[in-house]
């Protein structure tokens, strides 16, 4: 039996005038999850957030946290904390005084607050640092204290609403693992909006990507990824090829010149002659190893080379796939070894299981 849910939004409605920014959203969340919101810019997943944080009153649908309807309670009503992109530190505070802002709203004894203070800047990695303002901070350093006040009260639910965008990328990788381990040794239940599907992908328990105000599919960064719900969350999430094809019949279709085999079976209609698109990552195709008798093997020549660092991205053209283009990956190494510039030619194989199709 599923646990009661620690956090519940129940048909959540949004307008602002005639524009509808929420479209009914239900969602069920656990504690100590780790939920991002993801979608593109306008989906509604800021508005979301800030109708869980009661900072924008939905126009119909409830909220339940730890059992209690917090509906319509003002933000000092609710147990959160929560973090901005931008810094949003008081200025003209102390690092102390910023991370201390709740606790002393909440007259809780100066001793205890000081002591409080050294532990929430100690375990968010900036040690001494109490006597600092923002100004002499860097970025990442503002994001760190934030979070600490944020933290301060140790509330049941944390909030982050692209807390990362405004970093640099180096800066953005190290800080999502910081919070990620951070939110995992204080069980705090987190919700993180992004817009970047990596970002997305390496943190969540659970990605809940949005789309015009509704929700497409809710799963783990695995069942988003390989079993994406539709085209858009396949295209949102990773690189995909798309590639147009026909129905040939069961666990056939016909891309271009050549028949494919194709093992997914989804809620694919009809038999022969039905126009679909076959999904499939670039890693689900495969230079190697290819053995005689191998199905869906095509040759194909290479079009262009992206060198991206640890690897390349490689787009191949063949006879076998029509006027379709497709990206794959290839090692820098397997390209030297094989000696493979633009214009060579090699083996590629499409993974049959790999495939999704979709109408
Ligand atoms: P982004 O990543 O760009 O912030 P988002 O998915 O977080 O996008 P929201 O900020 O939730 O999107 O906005 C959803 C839609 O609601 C957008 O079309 C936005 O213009 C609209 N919207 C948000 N706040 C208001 C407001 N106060 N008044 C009118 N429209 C609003």
């Amino acid at each position: 039996m599923n646990p009661e849910p620690y956090l519940r939004l129940s048909g959540i409605r949004k307008e602002f005038g005639a524009f509808t920014a929420l479209q009914g959203v239900n969602l069920d969340i656990h504690k100590g999850e780790f939920i991002c919101f993801l979608g593109p810019s306008g989906c509604g997943k800021t508005t979301l957030l800030r109708i869980i944080a009661g900072l924008e009153v939905q126009s119909a649908g409830t909220i339940t946290q730890a059992g209690r309807d917090i509906s319509l309670l003002p933000p000092a009503g609710r147990d959160y904390g929560i973090v901005f992109q931008s810094y949003a530190l008081f200025p003209n505070l102390s690092v102390a005084d910023n991370v201390a802002y709740g606790l002393v709203n909440r007259r809780q004894p100066r001793a205890q607050i000081r002591e409080r203070v050294t532990e929430l800047v100690k375990l968010v990695g900036l040690p001494g640092s109490e006597a600092k303002y923002p100004s002499q901070l860097s970025g990442g350093q503002q994001q760190r204290i934030a979070l600490a006040r944020a933290l301060a009260t140790a509330p049941g639910l944390l909030l982050l609403d692209e807390p990362l965008s405004a970093l640099d990328a180096l800066e953005r990788v190290r800080l999502r693992q910081e919070i990620r381990s951070l939110q995992r040794k204080l069980g705090v239940t987190t919700i993180m909006v992004t817009h970047d599907q990596e970002e997305a992908l390496s943190v969540a328990d659970r990605i809940v990507v949005m789309k015009h105000g509704a929700i497409e599919q809710v799963g783990t960064p695995m069942d988003v990824y390989r079993d994406p719900s539709s085209l858009f969350v396949a295209d949102f999430v990773g690189r995909i090829n798309a590639l147009p094809a026909r129905l040939e019949g069961p666990g056939r279709v016909r891309i271009g010149e050549q028949s494919f085999e194709c093992r997914h079976e989804g809620d694919i209609n009809g038999s022969g002659g039905h126009e679909v698109k076959i999904y499939l990552r670039p890693e689900d195709v495969l230079a190697r190893p290819i053995a005689a008798g191998d199905s869906n093997v095509f040759d194909a020549e290479i079009d262009k080379i992206e060198f991206m660092g640890s690897f390349c991205l490689v787009r191949v053209k063949s006879a076998a796939l029509g006027e379709h283009r497709l990206t794959v990956y290839l090692s820098l190494n397997f390209l030297a070894e094989q000696q493979l510039e633009v214009g060579g030619r090699l083996p590629l194989r499409l993974l049959p299981e790999r495939m999704r199709v979709f109408q």
